[in-house]
């Protein structure tokens, strides 16, 4: 027989049928009521079980985690929550799970705990919730860039350029020998390059998508990026996922209107498909902030919030204008930043990004025309000589969400600026060519998925957005 998921069982049309679902012990009760999930949906399927009809051995294993195959009459149920349930006729257990052994219990575990149990934590509701959503978000960027006349370009994950000049790379290394012997020291001995030349993880895609952009128009990237972050902060990750569109004949101001217009649609996609996952992720973000002081509870609750944003315009801001309300500003009860912004040309650090956005325009704010000093050499120089076409995205509770520029596309003044930094010429040969050949202007972005995850679930931090999540002390799954 055909097994159905929960989530078709509770659409309803199967009323007075046989039915059969595979899934996941929730809870069981009174040796009588087990709570089926098979992550289809948050919901539970409710299985009714006489258990004179059932051997010993059989109720034994009917656990929490443990996998079972249910078949039965489904019929409309009396019980306070739930629209249907399933008379059990026959119970097939796939895997028992020990109830001494198996850490997953009914109970509300924290989210520290979660985190050293990263295999087994998407079963519950909390992280079956957030993975949904990601999922839901992932689907929303392809079906907004296909939309939009974009094209999927894969960028390289092994790279001889640091398109950030951050210094934050990973470097590549190949093993010796298919069967390595170990040093003096014990240690396995790397080749300290990749076939002979030095390789790093990439930290953008965005050099190699400019590439294609000036021969397919509108193209992104949507893939997984390492960063070597020696900071351990709710905000980064060693890998995450980037999405970076770049599009040929856009300006900032094009650039700017379609990372609004991108953001906006993909939260609009998870408001209109996830509504049962952001009612719960809701709900227990308040249970959580009852606990807090009145004073940090968040004004918005999070669908209120997420509504919000796509119903309203994101304000657009200067960095020299921002500098200046900065300058004027008494955040605190100290009436003073950590860093202080004295000059004009000082980097904003997230205590400002977040006063600009929570305390005073309390929306998201686009700042742009950033001190090119700051930012990195690709940047289109302005007019005045010190500023470049360089644009972040802020958002409440996350601070930048995104980093974006128009390039530079006058092949001297890339040169000129490249000197100005050490960047050898021959380290980007082939990028300088794109300025020789049929340059144009045009900009892109890069939006961390995971930092928009975090804003789209209202989680407060970035390991609990990502399945695996890489970090100083986390490789270990
Ligand atoms: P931050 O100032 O937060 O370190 P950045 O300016 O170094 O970010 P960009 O190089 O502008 O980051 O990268 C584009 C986007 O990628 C950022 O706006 C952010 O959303 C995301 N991002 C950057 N670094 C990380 C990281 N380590 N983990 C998760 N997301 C990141
Ligand atoms: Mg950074
Ligand atoms: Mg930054
Ligand atoms: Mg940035």
């Amino acid at each position: 027989m055909k097994a159905y998921s929960v989530k078709e069982l509770l659409e309803g049309n199967l009323l007075l049928q046989e039915v059969t679902v595979n899934g996941w012990v929730k809870t069981f009760r009174s040796n009588r009521f087990i709570a089926l999930n098979d992550g289809s949906t948050l919901a539970n399927i409710q299985c009714v079980v006489d258990f004179e009809n059932f051997d010993q051995e059989t109720l034994r294993q009917i656990n929490t985690g443990a996998a079972l195959k249910v078949s039965g009459t489904l019929t409309e149920s009396q019980g306070r929550g739930q629209s249907f349930e399933i008379q059990v006729e026959e119970i097939f257990v796939h895997g028992g799970a020990d109830p001494e052994a198996y850490p997953i219990q009914p109970k509300k575990h924290s989210l520290e705990f979660l985190r050293e149990k990263a295999h087994l934590r998407v079963r519950t509701n909390t992280f079956a919730a957030i993975m949904r959503v990601r999922s839901a978000l992932s689907f929303a960027i392809h079906q907004y860039f296909r939309q939009n006349g974009f094209y999927y370009f894969h960028a390289p994950i092994i790279t001889g350029s640091d398109a950030e000049g951050a210094g934050e790379m990973f470097r590549v290394t190949t093993l010796s020998d298919k069967n390595p012997k170990l040093n003096d020291q014990g240690n396995v001995d790397y080749k300290e390059d990749f076939f002979g030349k030095e390789t790093n993880l990439t930290v953008s895609g965005q050099l190699e998508a400019e590439a294609y952009a000036m021969a397919l128009g509108k193209v992104y990237t949507f893939g997984p990026t390492f960063r070597a972050e020696n900071s351990n902060t709710s905000r980064h990750l060693a890998e995450f996922w980037m999405i970076e569109p770049e599009m040929a004949f856009y300006d900032l101001d094009a650039n700017m209107d379609l990372a609004e217009d991108f953001i906006k649609n993909v939260i609009g996609y998870v408001l209109e498909n996830c509504a049962d996952d952001l009612q719960f992720l809701e709900k227990r973000l308040l249970d959580e902030e009852k606990t807090k002081p009145q004073a940090e509870r968040s004004e918005m609750a999070l669908i209120e919030k997420l509504k919000f944003v796509t119903e309203n315009g994101f304000k657009r801001v200067s960095y020299t204008e921002a500098i200046d309300i900065l300058r004027n500003s008494k955040p605190n009860k100290k009436k003073k930043f950590q860093y202080a912004i004295d000059e004009w040309g000082a980097d904003l650090q997230s205590e400002h990004e977040r006063y600009l956005v929570e305390k005073h325009f309390k929306c998201p704010v686009i700042l742009f025309d950033y001190p090119a000093k700051i930012k990195a050499f690709y940047m289109r120089l302005n007019e005045d000589g010190k500023t470049v076409r360089a644009m972040d995205i802020l958002f409440p509770g996350i601070g930048e969400i995104v980093g974006g520029s128009q390039r530079e596309e006058r092949l001297d003044v890339l040169k000129d600026k490249m000197a100005d930094l050490n960047i050898p010429e021959e380290e980007l040969w082939w990028y300088l060519d794109l300025r020789k050949f049929g340059s144009a202007v045009h900009s892109g972005f890069g939006l961390g998925f995971e930092r928009l995850v975090l804003f789209t679930t209202g989680m407060g931090n970035i390991r609990d957005v990502i399945p695996f999540p890489r970090t100083p002390q986390n490789a270990e799954f």
